[in-house]
């Protein structure tokens, strides 16, 4: 077993001190909404739920739309929140070379059955959001940024999700701030929010059996998030379902559709508020490491590097890649994956090609979808990948892409 393993993406590792009754330390809600400069916005058990409440509530507002338009790459669950709200799915590819939606494809899609459209800003990086906005508009549709990888980025100086009409996050582990499992929802219209907290009344029961599991997970995640641990809690598990070929799984990608639903307890909130005060160095930290090894990753050849669009300020969990071909990228994931230096990959396959999620998924040429799940990988910037493993990737890279 290896001595050192570097997480795929910076969560933030969490204190012996956070877990303690302290007094003080305010709300979590309240803090998060102070730092993200956001007014309405409410706790939910993941970014799912926090989704399921929003689709929840404009399908209220606007019972006769049905549809909702997602990007071709992104997480399963999005789909399984979509199926659950008794809506429709229809799938956005994305425009080429970049994570945003396909301009051409959104306005193909967009029409008066649409209920919303969800720009998603993934690994952390800010997408372009003014053709949603607009294609969205001409159709009476919202936009939704699904934010669940992006919590504390902004855009023209506001906090993502406020751009559009509404936006989640999560405080999934492997998200940056972790409550082991949580969401948070956000809007810029007051009317909604009162509709969205009606929702959350409704859909989000108090289930103790859900919360003392999650708390528990928790204080697991505190006690073995560090360097010597993950080993056995990420790399071995990790490495066996590899063995038995089963990527997606490897990623935990696999979900079911009937995920908890229900209220974020108040106990896990105590301690996402002593981690908040934390939380704004610990975002720095982030970018700046990420502004220094930036030029590096751009300067290999033919690898594209996802970026912020002009107006942006992204945070920095991982560095999020697309290599010239397949060929390179299966050659540098079998000898770095499992070495423990934090490079992995974000979701398996375009939303078509996930076996388990035909029931809800129609079948669609979604090319540059494709070409990202089959070419990309994440490189973690956590604050323990040091100089010399960060050197060890880049080296590797070099070495596959000149071959
Ligand atoms: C993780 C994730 C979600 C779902 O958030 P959970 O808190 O895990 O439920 C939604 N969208 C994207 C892009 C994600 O990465």
């Amino acid at each position: 077993m290896r001595e050192y393993e570097v997480p795929p993406t910076a969560g933030m590792p969490l204190r012996f001190a956070d877990f303690l009754p302290a007094r003080g330390e305010g709300d979590f809600l309240d803090t998060a909404k102070g730092m993200l400069g956001v007014s309405h916005a409410g706790l939910a058990c993941s970014g799912t739920a926090s989704l399921t409440l929003l689709l929840s509530a404009l399908r209220l507002l606007a019972p006769q739309r049905r549809s909702v338009i997602v990007p071709a790459y992104t997480c399963p669950l999005v789909v399984l929140a979509v199926a659950r709200c008794g809506l429709k799915m229809r799938l956005c590819d994305l425009a080429p070379g970049s994570l945003a939606l396909d301009p051409c494809e959104l306005a193909r899609l967009c029409d008066e059955d649409t209920l919303a459209v969800l720009p998603t800003h993934l690994a952390g990086r800010v997408v372009e959001l003014e053709t949603s906005r607009r294609l969205a508009g001409e159709v009476g549709a919202w936009v939704i940024e699904d934010a669940a990888q992006a919590f504390g980025a902004r855009l023209e100086g506001r906090s993502v999700g406020l751009v559009g009409d509404a936006g989640f996050f999560s405080f999934a582990v492997g998200k940056g701030l972790t409550l082991f499992e949580g969401g948070m929802w956000v809007t810029r219209h007051p009317e909604l929010a009162a509709s969205i907290e009606d929702a959350s009344r409704r859909l989000l029961p108090w289930r103790p059996s859900w919360e003392l599991m999650r708390s528990l997970q928790l204080i697991g995640y505190g006690l073995c998030y560090r360097p010597s641990l993950l080993p056995w809690v990420y790399g071995r598990p990790l490495r066996r379902a590899l063995q038995r070929g089963e990527v997606a799984e490897a990623l935990g990608d696999v979900f079911s559709a009937d995920f908890p639903l229900h209220r974020l307890g108040r106990w896990r909130q105590k301690v996402g508020a002593r981690a908040l005060r934390r939380w704004p160095a610990f975002r720095d930290a982030l970018q700046a490491q990420a502004q220094e090894r930036l030029p590096r990753l751009r300067a290999l050849p033919g690898v594209t590097v996802f970026e912020d669009a002009p107006g942006g300020e992204g945070v920095w969990p991982l560095f999020f890649l697309q290599l010239p071909s397949e060929a390179a990228r299966e050659e540098v994931l079998r000898r770095l994956w499992t070495a423990g230096l934090g490079v992995s990959r974000m979701f398996a396959h375009a939303l078509p090609d996930y076996a388990y999620l035909r029931p809800w998924v129609e079948e669609a040429p979604v090319p540059v979808a494709r070409a990202l799940a089959a070419r990309s990988l994440t490189i973690s910037n956590s604050l323990w990948l040091d100089e010399g493993r960060f050197a060890r990737t880049v080296h590797t890279l070099e070495t596959v892409l000149a071959d």
